[in-house]
């Protein structure tokens, strides 16, 4: 045993062989030996240091969630930096039932300790912010120590809060999807309640009723179509679209299919492109959508402003990349400021009303951020009261892209 106490006091910075025995030493109990050098640490001869502390400290820093490690009488051996993240005022050697003020968590620590048996317990947290945690407390029993130190505690955690908000957003989601579909459900079956009713026999209520009818159904059918293109869109979130795509003909494809719209609103669509290619990678039909959401919304809520112009020029991002610039402006009321970061959220609209008047299912943004950043890209949205609005889809251009003369017809 003597070479062994030589090597417990090897300088710091030994080699390899010296700091795995130095690892040993501490995990024999060798009292303070430092396990990344074998050296002995100077706190060694405090009563309160665990004789393993290092030792138990080095592991668990390691591991990515918090871990907090109690000697049998309860007082805290080790901790780790995300441990400090959940509890700040941990201290070496004092008792954790102070410290740690969870009153769950102090009664899974009694009964861990009493019963020698691993227990898990949640709770949650309000101070800072609100956060879930879940928390497993399991004894250990140390081999080869004396049997004063041989029984600690060994606490993880699990930060619960992001599956929590998750399921919360899948709740709130699914109560917003009922909501939209039982209002135009609502509406015919009081209409066919009413048809088969006092106006049986009503020819003029009937047609009249018929239309309202198929404007709500057309509303349901709309809505059940943006929310499967939606589910779609995120099941393939991961799947960057591989096929080049030149930008131009979407443009006019969209362009040319809103044509009738345009007239019904006495707008006019005016758009402007590059002579030469803008190729990205894409999924055609995902971007005709998208770019389609945008000028119908333009000329359903920018219809006052008489014009919506079309831009696609190419571009560069903050950082020099090169992009496709793809912007629809309509010259209506705009959209106030405090509104602009929510728009891309379900459900979200400035006037519900308005949007419901206007066949809308508020959808129709949330579905163009997700196209937007399964193609590697981003929606921006600039505007002034007053003056209108300006959606801009920002997409990567596929590198190395030559240019070759492209008329716009
Ligand atoms: P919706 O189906 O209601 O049109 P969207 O997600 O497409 O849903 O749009 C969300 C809301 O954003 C709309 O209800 C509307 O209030 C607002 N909005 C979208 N585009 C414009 C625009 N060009 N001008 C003014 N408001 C707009």
């Amino acid at each position: 045993m003597a070479s062994e106490d030589n090597s417990a006091n090897l300088p710091r910075g030994a080699d390899w062989p010296s700091r795995l025995r130095g690892a040993w030493l501490a995990l024999l109990g060798r009292l303070g030996a430092d396990p990344a050098t074998g050296q002995v640490s100077p706190t060694s001869g405090r009563g309160a240091a665990h004789p393993q502390a290092l030792l138990i400290e080095s592991l668990i820093s390691g591991l990515p969630g918090a871990a907090i490690v109690l000697d049998r009488d309860g007082r805290v051996i080790a901790f780790n930096a995300a441990a400090s993240g959940i509890a700040p005022s941990l201290r070496r050697g004092e008792p954790a039932l102070i410290t740690l003020r969870m009153p769950e968590l102090v009664d899974a620590i009694r009964r861990a300790t009493a019963s020698r048996t691993p227990q898990r317990v949640e709770f949650f947290e309000r101070v800072p912010l609100d956060r879930w945690f879940e928390a497993f407390v399991t004894p250990v029993r140390l081999a080869n120590t004396g049997e004063a130190n041989a029984n600690i505690l060994l606490m993880t955690f699990n930060d619960l809060t992001p599956l929590r908000r998750v399921e919360e957003m899948r709740a709130d989601f699914i109560a917003n999807a009922s909501h939209e579909l039982r209002t135009p459900l609502a509406a015919l079956l009081g209409f066919i309640e009413t048809l088969q009713g006092p106006a049986k026999n009503d020819v003029a209520a009937r047609e009249k009723f018929l239309a309202i009818m198929q404007g709500q159904a057309t509303r349901m059918a709309r809505l059940i179509d943006d929310l499967l293109s939606l589910s779609r869109i995120e099941l393939n979130a991961h799947l960057q679209p591989n096929t080049p795509l030149d930008l131009a003909p979407v443009v006019k494809q969209v362009a040319d299919g809103l044509q009738t719209l345009a007239r019904d609103r006495d707008v006019t669509i005016k758009v402007a492109a590059p002579p030469d290619e803008l190729i990205v990678l894409g999924e055609r039909d995902e971007l005709v959508r998208a770019l389609e959401n945008l000028v119908e919304n333009a000329l359903k809520y920018g219809a006052a402003g008489k014009r919506v112009d079309i831009t696609l020029a190419r571009n560069q991002t903050r950082g020099g990349a090169p992009e496709a610039r793809l912007a629809v402006r309509d010259y209506g009321p705009g959209i106030a400021p405090e509104h602009l970061p929510r728009l891309t959220e379900r459900f979200y609209r400035v006037d519900v009303a308005d949007s419901r008047a206007q066949g809308g299912t508020g959808l129709g943004l949330a579905l163009v951020k997700h196209v937007l950043n399964r193609h590697g890209g981003r929606l921006s949205i600039e505007s002034t009261p007053g003056e209108g609005a300006t959606f801009i889809m920002h997409l990567p251009l596929r590198t190395g892209d030559s240019a070759p003369i492209q008329e716009l017809t």
